[in-house]
């Protein structure tokens, strides 16, 4: 889901209920038999559940399920017979006639006038004069229009959705169509859906839409229903404008694997809500902008496919969605291509708020799951930042595994299963990494000093305060873009470990000035760069003779140990550090080419180019 304008604030009540009274269930197929009339504030349904018993013992115990109290249940039919229930709030406790089978069903046949909640869960509404009947069921406005279980975790493993109307009007929904018929003047379409799918990914759009069809035809050689649903008043614009998504759709399926449900649709259907809806295979858009197009296309992966274990976890939809949104400027088939510019936005964003977690610790309020610059904005950041940390073919190779392959496909997944397959991926422990951008508070601010002494060596001092003073330090890899006097330029990556930290580099040329974060890469805003003399640090003498090269320390104490790497970080020899503060290196013993020689301490980071030429062999 993506909302585009701050609407009302509507706060759900938390819906609690003790758990040992009720029979366990696991939902399986649902049927939803719905009439409605987009001009008539109205609905009448027919839902059937199948579901199977988790314990045998469970077997007395009466099912229990959400439906708004503004519906009447007319009744609940078990086989050809009637079950007693009682509609109490928005729950409907449904007594078994004996005792439930270990794989049962129910129908429960419910009319009235349905109220809306959260962000407009069921909506009679109008396009210019043409009336609109939606539903927006995230995160638990379902039970104002079908009864049904609201946990994340219990997916249907099919739905088939039968929708009547008067018959100038089209429904769209989730999968394909296997009938549609015309009766009395009432058309009645029939939509299945033969995947797992979430309760709040349940869907039903009505209204004279204008409907166009054709193939997308993927890298692979696959092709893909592509659907869309168009307010006549706007189809030809917007039948343009839908057709611009055909590059991301392509690249996400390269980049994550096939459409997920390739073998029925992805539909986009037009609504009157101000953002987007990924109901699965049946996107509900207000408009058909690119960077929502994508955003809704890369939950039918992120958020549909693998879905969210509680709605404190909704980074695990909001933040990837948002993600390949920034992917796809970043590979050219976004709305502007400028990845920079789209993730100072999303920097700013969440900087916006500086005392603010991903991690959402309040699920009752709507507005606070779905906070635009936390779960959004914060939250594809920290993938960015996750893809700095790991490289490219690490970051792409776990994302890969996780959507294609990994146990939370077709299923549900916690923010806490994703760090915890990044660190078994990784082979590494990403704890802090995740503690301080996921569940901690804020952001980092640096105040960079730097100065070039006489050896045009360049000394660096990284200061660092946080956005919530009552954070601890960031760890961090800062990015700065190290600018000479005749226009070179350098861009240098600073593993910033440790407050107030030093760090040693000769660039080569006479710096003019240093750029904080040229390329939007660290969650920081009103970061500073400053030229300064620096006391505190601890200079480094370089000697080159013959066959070896001595590095002295003025004060031995700052590094521990030494480094030398290749240019593509590859470390081909490495140290302590004497207890003198020396190192002496032996060239003979180093294959020709280019290389840097860092020296290395809690506080204090010192590199060099240097050159071994086959002379010295
Ligand atoms: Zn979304």
């Amino acid at each position: 889901m993506r909302h585009l304008l701050l609407l009302l604030l509507i706060c759900c009540a938390a819906g609690g209920y003790a758990k040992n009274p009720f029979a366990g269930v696991d939902m399986q197929f649902m049927r939803i038999n719905i009439s409605v009339d987009p001009e008539v504030q109205y609905i009448k349904g027919v839902a059937t559940h199948h579901f199977g018993l988790k314990a045998r013992q469970d077997r007395f115990l009466p099912v229990l399920l959400e439906l708004s109290s503004e519906l009447k249940v007319q009744s609940v039919i078990h086989g050809n017979k009637t079950l007693k229930f009682s509609h109490q709030g928005d729950s409907i406790i449904i007594f078994p006639q004996e005792v439930w089978g270990g794989n049962d069903s129910i129908s429960v046949q419910y009319e009235g006038v349905p109220e809306s909640s959260g962000f407009g869960s069921v909506e009679f509404s109008r396009y210019g004069n043409t009336p609109i009947f939606w539903t927006l069921s995230e995160p638990d406005g379902a039970k104002d229009w079908y009864p049904c279980r609201q946990v994340n975790t219990d997916k249907y493993d099919s739905v088939q959705v039968i929708v009547s109307c008067p018959e100038r009007y089209r429904s769209a929904s989730n999968g394909i169509i296997i009938s549609d018929t015309i009766n009395n003047g009432i058309r009645t379409t029939t939509w299945m859906h033969r995947h797992k799918i979430a309760f709040y990914l349940v869907a039903v759009a009505v209204s004279e839409y204008e409907v166009s069809q054709e193939y997308i035809h993927l890298n692979n050689g696959d092709s893909v229903l592509y659907v869309n649903y168009y307010f006549r008043e706007q189809a030809d614009q917007a039948r343009k404008r839908a057709s611009k998504l055909i590059p991301a759709f392509k690249m996400l399926c390269d980049t994550f694997g096939t459409y997920p449900f390739a073998d029925e649709k992805y539909g986009q259907a037009q609504f009157r809500w101000s953002g987007g809806m990924e109901n699965q295979t049946m996107t509900f858009l207000a408009g058909f902008g690119q960077s929502l197009m994508i955003h809704e296309l890369a939950h039918q992966w992120f958020g549909n496919t693998i879905t969210c274990s509680r709605w404190t976890d909704v980074w695990i939809n909001e933040g990837f969605a948002e993600w390949c949104e920034g992917f796809a400027e970043e590979v050219g088939v976004g709305q502007n291509n400028d990845p920079v510019s789209w993730r100072r936005r999303k920097i700013y964003s969440a900087a916006s708020k500086p005392l603010g977690s991903i991690y959402v610790r309040d699920t009752t309020d709507v507005w606070e799951i779905f906070d635009t610059r936390m779960t959004y904005d914060k939250g594809c950041m920290l993938l960015h930042m996750l893809r700095t940390e790991l490289g490219d073919q690490m970051f792409f190779g776990l994302l890969k595994y996780y959507i294609k392959h990994s146990p939370y496909r077709f299923a549900n997944a916690s923010s806490q299963n994703f760090f915890n397959l990044v660190n078994d991926f990784s082979g590494k422990d990403y704890t802090w990494f995740f503690d301080q951008w996921y569940y901690g508070r804020g952001t980092p601010i640096y105040r960079i000093l730097w100065e070039q002494n006489a050896d045009n060596l360049l000394n660096i001092k990284i200061e660092q305060r946080r956005s919530d003073s009552s954070m601890a330090f960031f760890r961090a890899i800062v990015p700065i873009m190290i600018k000479g006097c005749n226009g070179e330029s350098v861009f240098v990556r600073i593993n910033n470990t440790d407050e107030n930290q030093y760090f040693s580099f000769e660039p080569g040329f006479k710096v003019d000035n240093i750029v904080f974060d040229p390329y939007a890469d660290i969650i920081s805003w009103g970061s500073t760069t400053k030229e300064e003399k620096l006391s505190g640090n601890s200079s480094v003498k370089y000697h080159h003779e013959d066959s070896q090269i001595i590095l002295t320390a003025s004060n031995p104490k700052s590094y521990r140990h030494y480094l030398i790497q290749t240019f593509k970080h590859r470390t081909i020899q490495s140290g302590k550090v004497g207890s003198d503060g020396r190192v002496v290196i032996d060239l003979r013993r180093i294959p020709a080419g280019d290389y840097y020689i860092a020296l290395e301490g809690d506080n204090s980071y010192f590199a060099k180019k240097i050159t071994v030429s086959k002379k010295q062999k």
